[in-house]
């Protein structure tokens, strides 16, 4: 078989086809080394899109595997990844070298308003400057190595290569103008490679942990969108009136990896991205979900940053959440809530509280009332956001519609405002982690290409 064409799989719900490079047309990618991208094919959406509250990137099955055996280099070992750099510190690095501080401004615009690719574009820079610049530094690097857009293309995963040849995945979401909430465009971003809380249903969590992300790189994958939409708008395709979106307008803290886990360069990279210098994303338009790490919780609380937080509950009992957490024998309900409730009263903003429904496992109604009763004490500061979960290697299924109402109705009657997770009927995100498990297994069965 042509090593460097394509792979086909299908799934139950979804169904990838892999185009020639020469006859697809999908989008833009960093152009960086060699880019597999495919076309996705659902088949038609049956569900509507009921949250627009606790976004997340565990959408529905999925599928692909673009391989490619093509070696690539990353051309930036050695050097200051500038997409790290608060402006202070970017000031500050140019004044070690004998540069002007006021050139921190202009490169910090040239990044993250014009976002630039290259310093050869920072036309207000001196040309000794910018050669300086694309010696010592540079403004991230990942290479796609594969790329999924569903059919309506509202949804937009990527799987990046970094430079030590760790793999992540982003994903772009994109909602058109619904009821009162405008049209908005949500990056789900990962903060780790891989993840050490090892939660049962989840594809990263089977992976194990690899490594912390830098600020550079959580950044990076955000501007990669940025970048996308900015050279082409977005406008859903069968609404007329809906006006283009060419920005990023928000974005959530739930790809691979736990972000309190990797507390610092997180916090670091939402402060890059909320700066009023650079690419001005509001706190508010943030989300950081989390297992539950009870003294991170504790520290967020003390931020002074307006970011959402999001709990990853999954169960009301601590026999039924250590069985699908294992984080649950180290931070248990009792303690977590009293860290939530601390965290409300810090910062006067609700918590939502994911769960992820487990069909026969966590779904039944006496769950519903345990849930109910737990989160009753926070009052409208609690709100859950029910997750059918996305079918992984673990063989956990997602419950039915009617069981999905009855728990939410639960919910209801306990006065807990809740939603269901926005399932898109033509989504290829599935929970993230499952694109790079079946790259790296298709890798794996692939014989030693030769010549
Ligand atoms: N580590 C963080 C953020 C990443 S996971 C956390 O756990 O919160 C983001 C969300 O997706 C979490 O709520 C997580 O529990 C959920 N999730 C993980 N695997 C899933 C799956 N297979 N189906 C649906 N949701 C899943
Ligand atoms: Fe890690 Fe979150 Fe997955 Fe649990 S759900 S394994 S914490 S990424």
């Amino acid at each position: 078989m042509c090593k460097d064409r394509w792979t086909f799989c299908f799934l139950a719900k979804a169904r990838l086809i892999l185009l020639d490079h020469a006859e697809q047309s999908v989008g833009k990618h960093t152009g960086i080394g060699s880019v597999l991208r495919y076309k996705h094919v659902t088949r038609p959406n049956t569900r509507r899109v009921l949250s627009n509250a606790g976004q997340t990137c565990y959408n529905s099955d999925m599928s692909a595997i673009p391989i490619s055996s093509q070696p690539h280099t990353h051309p930036t070992s050695g050097k200051t990844d500038l997409l790290g750099l608060s402006l202070a510190q970017l000031q500050a690095w140019l004044v070690e070298r004998g540069e002007a501080g006021f050139r921190a401004k202009q490169i910090y615009s040239w990044l993250f308003e014009h976002l630039a690719t290259d310093f050869a574009q920072m036309s207000n820079l001196p040309k000794a400057l910018r050669e300086r610049l694309a010696v010592e530094a540079c403004i991230g690097s990942p290479v796609v190595r594969s790329e999924q857009h569903s059919k309506d293309d509202r949804t937009r995963k990527i799987l990046l290569e970094l430079a030590d040849g760790k793999l992540i995945e982003s994903v772009l979401m994109l909602y058109p103008p619904l009821g009162e909430s405008s049209e908005r465009a949500t990056v789900c971003v990962s903060s780790q490679a891989g993840c050490a809380y090892g939660c049962t249903f989840c594809a990263t969590g089977q992976m194990g942990f690899d490594r912390h992300l830098s600020a550079g790189e959580i950044v990076m994958q955000v501007l990669h969108f940025a970048r996308e939409l900015r050279s082409e708008p977005w406008a859903a395709r069968g609404l007329p009136g809906s006006k283009p979106i060419d920005h990023i307008t928000n974005i959530v803290l739930m790809g691979m990896g736990e972000p309190l886990h990797n507390y610092d360069n997180v916090l670091q990279a939402l402060r890059i991205l909320n700066s009023p210098d650079g690419f001005r994303l509001g706190a508010r338009h943030m989300t950081v979900s989390t297992v539950g790490l009870v003294p991170a919780i504790r520290r967020l609380s003390q931020e002074q940053l307006q970011v959402n937080l999001a709990i990853s509950l999954h169960a009301p009992t601590d026999e039924l959440r250590s069985r699908t957490m294992p984080v649950n024998h180290k931070y248990p309900i009792k303690d977590l809530l009293a860290a939530c409730q601390d965290y409300i009263s810090a910062t006067r903003r609700q918590v939502t509280f994911e769960y992820v429904l487990l069909a026969g496992v966590n779904d039944t109604p006496e769950y519903a009332h345990l849930l109910g009763d737990l989160l009753a004490p926070l009052h409208q500061f609690a709100h859950v956001n029910c997750i059918p979960v996305n079918a992984t290697s673990a063989g956990y299924r997602p419950p039915g519609g009617d069981a999905i109402r009855a728990f939410r109705a639960i919910l209801s009657e306990h006065g807990i405002s809740n939603t269901v997770r926005a399932e898109r009927g033509d989504d290829i995100a599935a929970a993230c982690g499952q694109l790079r498990t079946r790259f790296e297994n298709r890798r794996k069965a692939l014989p030693v290409q030769t010549g």
